[in-house]
């Protein structure tokens, strides 16, 4: 029988992403609001990993179906890994993208490049029918950009430079950068890992 996963985001670009990462897996994929669940959860702990977790746990906890919850955000080194697990609340949520990225430019000034490493982190969690919980991670390096460039992706992408690339990872197209970001990195990991079990 073809299996369901329950990918818990409300995030319509997540969903385009995972769609596109685990076609040709013969699974249909649905949103928590086309499973027909809605629930506050708590992201109470203290690594992206236990946050997916949680997640995924407190979803599996109103489904049979296969659930998948992933948790990520930015990690500066100066600023010893801020904003890391709380990037999603950095500023309040409230609070506009050029405000924040302008925020953490700010913090870095007058900071040489060797010391502007940073990377995006994504952990995503599966609890499986039978109880069973896969995590995995997926990270791109990179460094906080001078200036914020590029009007692509959302959030911090407009300061995330990428020293290969030339560019921020607002300036990559949505396809260039889901074949190497954290959240591709992490989901192509996870459909390795789920083909072994389902
Ligand atoms: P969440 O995993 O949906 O809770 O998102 C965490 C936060 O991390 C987002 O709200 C962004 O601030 C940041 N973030 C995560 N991934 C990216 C990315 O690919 N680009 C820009 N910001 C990101």
């Amino acid at each position: 029988m073809k299996k369901t996963i329950v990918f818990a985001t409300g995030n319509q670009g997540k969903m385009r992403e995972i769609r596109q990462i685990l076609a040709g897996m013969d699974v249909d994929i649905l949103s928590m609001k086309e499973a027909g669940i809605s629930m506050d959860i708590v992201e109470d702990g203290t690594t992206f990993e236990e946050n997916a977790v949680i997640k995924a746990k407190a979803v599996a906890s109103a489904t049979k179906h296969i659930v998948l919850a992933d948790d990520s955000g930015l990690e500066i080194d100066y600023l010893n890994k801020e904003p890391g697990i709380y990037s999603a609340r950095y500023m309040g949520e409230d609070t506009s993208y050029d405000i924040k990225n302008a925020n953490l430019i700010e913090r870095l000034s007058g900071v040489e490049d060797e010391k502007r490493t940073a990377r995006f982190v994504c952990a995503i969690a599966a609890v499986l029918p039978d109880g069973q919980i896969l995590t995995v991670q997926g990270v791109i390096e990179g460094r906080i950009a001078y200036e914020p460039k590029g009007s692509n992706g959302f959030g911090f992408d407009p300061i995330f430079y990428l020293p290969e690339y030339g560019c921020t990872s607002a300036e990559l197209s949505e396809e260039d950068k889901n074949a190497i970001s954290h959240r591709g990195r992490a989901l192509r990991a996870m459909k390795e890992k789920l083909k072994e079990v389902i």
